[in-house]
């Protein structure tokens, strides 16, 4: 408590920063998982300043590298506590930060994962003091994160040239149960403490509505801006060309808005993204190339124009909404031609990473057509789960679709699963359950078996929705590492030898235009 008022200023910690501390100072593997603006850096920030030695922090983004610095030494009153070393460094400025390492006054130097690809890096780095490695964003390792980085994976193997006794610390604010196990494995974490917040937003509404034809969808959007009147905004779209043809629109509407994307050159996207900030544009039309490491408290408002590529990045962006605590609406369009494009978009990627993809995008799509609380279903995406029957927050929770009983269908399902000695994925179950066969069913000879057609009298969409909920319930999960295959849990197979009743809301059917 005396170090963090010493360095910081601040009074307590926030959330799990004290238990997360303790345990970086005891000298064990931590993993640390935390949303966005929950206080990850100072996780490691005060271990690193009141230990011996330097931290070295490896962060994937070398612009943002200088603004961790900066701020670090905003709370310091010496400028050599923090250094970065990275590519944008010349000759003299790396002497001087190396002499600075060597004199032992630097506690915290943040790198990137190319620097400690270099030999002569590591050599020096060998003969340094260092306390401890914290691994940022450390969902760059996996390939199922939303921000996947190969340089991430041969940290290890760096680190361990370095020192292979060295404690590590991996940080991240994007976790589902794939990518924590991902990190775990490849940092060879040694039985570490793992520290997960709560991901759940209150303040955050969310929304999905039926995405019409363009026209139409672009009046809804006037519609709500108007409603929000000079509040600040983001609107989400696919690509380049719609955030400029979105913008265009809007202005022609009398709403101040900008385009942001990859494709404008480095002083516009900075300009317009100061536009932003300082509030001379209301809305933002963006691809994703808008908003890492943007910190605008007051954001209002998120829309997604397109459904997003998975539920991580859906929950990453309208995470930029209420940061400050207060309200912050988040609507999603959602038109099935749009999950079309999403996947055209994959089309030149390798199969593997195809049928990543798809998975993520089936993911999403479920999200936006379950009837169930958008909390309850987000949350369980991370490995949390929801308590509350109505958050009260969400479209779903305030116009409820009518439940039905469905205890016995439920057993069919759990039976389906069982007899397929728990070795297929949704697909196939459903396949099944309908009586649907294919040449993998009767190479197997599964449509044999007694449940085979057994639940024919509903179609895939009612099994597909049933057994998203069955997951949410916690009667089955899917397999983390062989990812899809379904199991059943031990509350599942307690549910099969004595049923209880249990009530559902169906997913909602989205026409086809
Ligand atoms: P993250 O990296 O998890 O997104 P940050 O480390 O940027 O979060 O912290 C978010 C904000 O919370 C920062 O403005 C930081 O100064 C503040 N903060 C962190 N810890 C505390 C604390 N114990 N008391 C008060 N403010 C804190
Ligand atoms: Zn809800």
């Amino acid at each position: 408590m005396d170090a963090l008022h010493e360095h910081f200023g601040f009074d307590s910690f926030k959330g799990n920063q004290e238990k997360i501390i303790k345990n970086i100072l005891s000298g064990k593997d931590t993993f640390v998982i935390m949303p966005t603006g929950g206080g990850k850096s100072l996780c490691y920030q005060l271990p690193a300043l009141m230990s011996p030695g330097v931290a070295l922090i490896v962060s994937p983004l070398i612009a943002l590298m200088k603004n961790q610095v900066d701020l670090v030494r905003s709370y310091s009153s010496k400028d050599n506590v923090a250094h970065f070393l990275n590519s944008t460094l010349t000759k003299a400025q790396i002497k001087k930060v190396r002499t600075d390492l060597q004199s032992g006054k630097t506690k915290m130097l943040y790198v990137a994962p190319e620097t400690l690809t270099k030999q002569e890096n590591i050599d020096f780095f060998k003969e340094l003091e260092i306390s401890f490695i914290a691994v940022d964003e450390a969902h760059c390792i996996s390939e199922w994160g939303h921000d996947f980085r190969p340089e991430y994976r041969r940290l290890k193997e760096m680190i361990d040239m370095i020192n292979d006794k060295l404690p590590i610390i991996a940080l991240t604010a994007t976790a589902t149960p794939k990518v924590q196990s991902d990190i775990v494995k490849n940092l060879e974490l040694r039985s570490p403490q793992i520290f997960i917040s709560s991901f759940n937003r209150p303040n955050l509404y969310y929304e999905i509505r039926p995405k019409r034809k363009k026209d139409h969808t672009i009046k809804e959007i006037v519609k709500f801006i108007h409603l929000h009147k000079g509040k600040s905004g983001i609107i989400y779209t696919l690509n380049r060309k719609t955030t400029e043809e979105l913008a265009d629109m809007l202005v022609a509407n009398g709403i101040k808005a900008v385009a942001y994307h990859a494709g404008l050159d480095a002083t516009t996207r900075a300009q317009r993204q100061d536009m932003f900030l300082l509030e001379e544009v209301e809305v933002i039309v963006a691809t994703i190339a808008f908003g890492m490491g943007i910190d605008k408290p007051d954001v209002r408002f998120v829309i997604h124009y397109n459904i997003p590529k998975s539920l991580e990045n859906y929950y990453q962006e309208t995470g930029r909404a209420g940061r400050d605590g207060l309200e912050g609406i988040c609507v999603c369009f959602y038109s099935y031609e749009d999950v079309q494009k999403l996947e055209h978009l994959m089309r030149d990627k390798s199969l593997s990473e195809r049928e990543m993809g798809a998975q993520l995008i089936n993911e999403t799509v479920a999200y936006a057509e379950s009837a169930v609380c958008r909390r309850k279903v987000i949350l369980h995406y991370f490995g949390e789960k929801y308590e509350g029957e109505n958050c009260g927050k969400c479209d779903n929770c305030l116009n409820p679709k009518e439940k039905i009983e469905v205890k016995n269908r439920v057993v069919i399902a759990l039976k389906a699963i069982q007899k397929l000695e728990e070795r297929f994925g949704t697909d196939y179950v459903v396949n099944i359950i309908t009586g649907k066969t294919n040449p993998q069913i009767t190479t197997f000879r599964h449509d044999k078996l007694d449940v085979f057609g057994e639940g024919k009298e509903f179609d895939a969409h009612f099994w597909n929705s049933l057994i998203r909920q069955m997951m949410l319930e916690g009667l089955i999960e899917k397999d983390i590492e062989e990812y899809g295959l379904l199991k059943i849990t031990e509350k599942g197979r307690k549910f099969i030898k004595k049923p209880f009743s249990i009530w559902v809301a169906l997913n909602h059917q989205f026409e086809e235009e």
